[in-house]
């Protein structure tokens, strides 16, 4: 995911009035790390608080050292899997690649790098340039002035809240949330950009301690998408080409050649898919789900599209189907099918359709103009 953007407004307020087991969770940016196939390592991170989630980190060892795939949202979350790979292994990490230009897949890049002097961070051509020219302009009204405002308000809410005797649970819990808001600032505020020094175009192969290491390209979620695959093991890490529990459509999506990359996922009969996001999947049902969601959206606009039907008018069309579309990929409650449709179903809609009309551009839409 990727838009660097206070996203629970209203849960915080609910932190203060319910006690929804949500706004109670205490272990913010805690990383969990699972062991995948042998020598393949998964970390997934619980959210930061009110402002983002940290994208998968995906070790794999080798006696000749280790790859990392994604470094995370912050410097904090890559020390604590670094910490982590240091426990399994006593080799360094030779590579580490960046899957996209998203804040939350390379935040903690510069974590690696004072470890391993030698580093070579990768990723595809187009993402680095992304991450030059875009990523700033996409995340930086977010870090100056949204999250700053959305913290004194927080504050502000706790302090008349205490007022009113509200619950000191409550109280605990908001100021808790507060605290991890905080220290997701501090660590953003405190980031030094630290970009790959390796880029390829098409594909790249490593062996690594014996082990063949595919980098792919796709131009899917954004247009420099890297994925990675281990031929042998039949390991698929997608980065955010495929996440649970909905995909994320803003940020310069590509649909048509979305469903292809999902398409040719599948095709591969993977034994085990590490997503950008969530859990290790080891039947490809999750996958399958979502190429029957792309399949019937874009099926859907291109049949509005010849009906002669405005982009506008074919959006609000799909919107009105957007809980069976949700169900496809598993998705039952409200909440996350609001989600869905935020994140998925209306970008993903426009841009399939203006797809049909003429080339998409590669920047995100609704990216602040530059200064
Ligand atoms: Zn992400």
């Amino acid at each position: 995911m990727s838009r660097f953007a206070v996203r629970r407004l209203s849960c915080s307020l609910l932190c203060l009035s319910l006690l929804s087991s949500y706004c109670l969770a205490k272990d913010f940016g805690k990383v969990t790390g699972q062991k995948v196939a042998e020598g393949v390592y998964l970390f997934t991170t619980t959210p930061y608080g009110d402002a983002g989630l940290s994208g998968n980190s995906v070790a794999i060892l080798s006696d000749e050292g280790v790859l990392v795939f994604d470094s995370n949202g912050t410097p904090e979350t890559a020390a604590t899997v670094l910490a982590e790979i240091r426990k399994l292994t006593d080799k360094p990490v030779r590579y580490l690649v960046n899957s996209h230009w998203h804040w939350d897949h390379w935040g903690g890049n510069q974590v690696y790098l004072a470890a391993f002097p030698g580093l070579q961070i990768i990723t595809h051509e187009k993402t680095r340039e992304l991450m030059l020219t875009v990523e700033p302009r996409w995340n930086e009204k977010g870090l100056k002035e949204d999250l700053p405002q959305f913290l004194d308000s927080f504050e502000k809410q706790i302090a008349a809240a205490k007022a009113r005797n509200v619950p000191a649970e409550r109280i605990k819990a908001a100021e808790e949330r507060l605290a991890a808001d905080r220290n997701f600032m501090a660590q953003k505020q405190s980031l030094h950009k630290t970009y790959p020094n390796v880029t390829f175009s098409g594909s790249m192969t490593l062996i690594l301690g014996g082990r063949e290491i595919q980098l792919l390209h796709a131009q899917a979620i954004t247009t420099g998408d890297t994925y990675l695959y281990l031929p042998k093991e039949k390991v698929l890490v997608t980065g955010d080409i495929l996440l649970s529990p909905y995909p994320f459509a803003i940020g310069g999506t590509y649909p048509a050649e979305w469903l292809g990359t999902l398409e040719k996922f599948a095709e591969r009969a993977p034994a085990v898919i590490l997503p950008g996001h969530g859990d290790a999947e080891t039947n490809t049902d999750f996958l399958r789900g979502n190429i029957a969601l792309f399949q019937d959206a874009i099926m859907q606009v291109k049949s509005a599209k010849a009906k002669g039907m405005t982009v506008d008018q074919t959006a609000e069309a799909l919107a009105k189907q957007n809980s069976e579309l949700a169900a496809k990929i598993g998705i039952k409650d409200a909440e996350t099918a609001d989600a869905f449709k935020a994140y998925f179903l209306d970008v993903f809609v426009k841009r399939a359709y203006r797809e049909l009309e003429s080339p998409l551009s590669d920047l995100p839409d609704g990216l602040p103009k530059q200064n």
